[in-house]
């Protein structure tokens, strides 16, 4: 008899393993108890992007005289329409995944899914009733929510979250974003583009505070920030959020985070703003899963622990994705790969979860994209290194695009020419990332890349460019 499968949670890690278990002739079935494509379709990766879309649509619709076009008259957001737009690329793909499912006959359960031991999960339907599912294996992936801060309440309509930022049905005066990350910067830049006066408030000292992101990625973010009136509140937490007739009043304070603070940075200072977004981070969605009763280990916060293969304690119980939590890397395309990885697991395959190759996309503007170690990481393991960098205003294509802002930076073991890493910056970088993550993947040196012909003029040959100063 096939291997039975049983699978929490529809987003990219449930329904990327959903479709490959399904291939390799298991019998599987989904449960999801919202949307088929979860975070990432629903509330994440796509909506954000399909904002971006109309936000650059209207930013180039305002530089039409550049190009030499005139004429095009006053160019305006209208927000329902645009909502409309993100909501319907929306639906298109999560009609597709159902339409997979029913092609590749997984079972799809709409409910919420109870893990009761490797061979039974407890179905909850929305109407009370309840349904168990008896499989050989089980795979979580049921993946995050925003998390919400004691000090800046939610209440989605002053006080808002990623979730209902992609709803809004205007587009606010003035902005505050709590939280210079990923989620809080693309956000930040998406609502300046559409007209919004935004600020952003971080409590690390530069934004998008990650390590995979090299610094002068951050200072190249900062420095758009500043051209386009995006104001950068550094070091800086919120420390109480009031609700008045005129908006919402947030008073800021020291960070905890950040050591030997300038005067100026140790005061209280009080900001206005229409909405307040807090993009902090998130929380694992495992309420009600049942994880204590079934016995598998959560760490302190709540996110599943997992081996290197992504089984968890309990023989048979497999978990992907978000809900492995920041320890991992939370993308879509690592919950993906993680579900591909724990399927061929559970299908007597012992395979560990490859991390060294990861690429990320950041959705600023401009893009900014990584992929591998960053210089200061490279320095700390010891590498002799090498950093060739170079500019996007070098290249014909962004001239010719008009997209000036950007940068290339590659890390290079000097003693062996590898390349350990890419830190790119600029018009569509997150396509042009994959180049250098498959360099990385094939263990290529920075001099396979100069060697490699780049079709001209394009943004690409901005690494063959880079790759030539060593
Ligand atoms: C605003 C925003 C922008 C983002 N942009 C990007 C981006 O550009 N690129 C990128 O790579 N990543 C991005 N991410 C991150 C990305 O969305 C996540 O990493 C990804 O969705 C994780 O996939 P997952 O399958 O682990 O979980 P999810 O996508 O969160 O899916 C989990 C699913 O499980 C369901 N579920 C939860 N509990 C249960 C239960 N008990 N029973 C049944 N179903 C359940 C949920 O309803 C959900 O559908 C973004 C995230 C946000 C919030």
């Amino acid at each position: 008899m096939s291997q039975r499968i049983t699978i929490i949670g529809g987003g990219p890690g449930g329904y990327t393993a959903a479709f490959s278990a399904a291939k390799a002739g298991a019998q599987v079935t989904l449960v999801e108890a919202a949307h088929m494509g979860g975070t990432c379709l629903n509330w994440g990766c796509i909506p954000t992007k399909t904002l971006k879309a109309s936000a650059d649509a209207l930013e180039t619709a305002h530089r039409l005289s550049e190009f030499g076009i005139s004429g095009a008259g006053e160019a305006k957001p209208d927000m329902p329409a645009i909502v409309a737009r993100k909501n319907k690329v929306s639906e298109i793909l999560r009609g597709g995944l159902e339409k997979t499912c029913a092609k590749l006959k997984v079972t799809l359960l709409r409910g919420r899914g109870e893990v009761v031991n490797a061979g039974l999960v407890r179905v909850h339907a929305a109407n009370g009733s309840v349904q168990d599912v008896v499989g050989d294996k089980v795979i979580i992936a049921t993946g995050s929510s925003t998390l919400n801060l004691p000090t800046l309440p939610v209440d989605h309509a002053h006080i808002i979250t990623s979730d209902d930022a992609l709803e809004l049905q205007t587009v606010p005066g003035r902005m505050l974003v709590v939280g210079g990350g990923v989620i809080g910067c693309e956000l930040a830049f998406i609502f300046q583009a559409l007209g919004s006066k935004v600020t952003v408030v971080e409590g690390l000292d530069r934004v998008l505070p990650v390590p995979s992101i090299d610094a002068d990625l951050s200072k190249l973010i900062q420095r758009e920030m500043k051209k386009r009136g995006i104001g950068c509140e550094l070091a800086r937490t919120a420390t109480r959020a009031e609700v008045t007739e005129s908006g919402v009043q947030i008073t800021l304070g020291p960070s905890p985070f950040v050591k030997d603070l300038p005067l100026s940075a140790q005061k209280e200072s009080v900001l206005e703003a229409d909405v307040v977004l807090v993009a902090v981070g998130r929380v694992p969605n495992t309420a009600g899963l049942g994880l204590a009763e079934a016995g598998v280990e959560t760490d302190q916060r709540g996110w599943i622990k997992a081996d290197a293969t992504l089984q968890t304690n309990v023989p048979g119980i497999y978990a992907v994705g978000d809900v492995l939590g920041p320890a991992r890397i939370m993308l879509a395309h690592v919950a993906s790969m993680e579900g591909l990885v724990a399927v061929r697991n559970c299908l007597g395959a012992s395979e560990n979860m490859d991390y060294a190759t990861v690429p990320a996309a950041v959705f600023t503007s401009p893009e900014v994209a990584t992929v591998g170690l960053t210089e200061s990481q490279a320095r700390e393991q010891g590498y002799n290194v090498a950093c060739p960098q170079s500019n996007f205003r070098e290249l014909g294509k962004a001239q010719a695009m008009g997209e000036l802002a950007g940068l290339f930076k590659l890390v290079v073991d000097a003693d062996s020419g590898k390349l350990l890493g890419a830190h790119l910056a600029g018009a569509h970088v997150s396509d042009i990332i994959a180049e250098p993550t498959l360099a990385m993947q094939l263990g290529a040196k920075a001099e396979d890349l100069a060697r490699t012909i780049h079709a001209h003029p394009t943004l690409a040959e901005g690494i063959f460019e880079t790759a030539h100063l060593l």
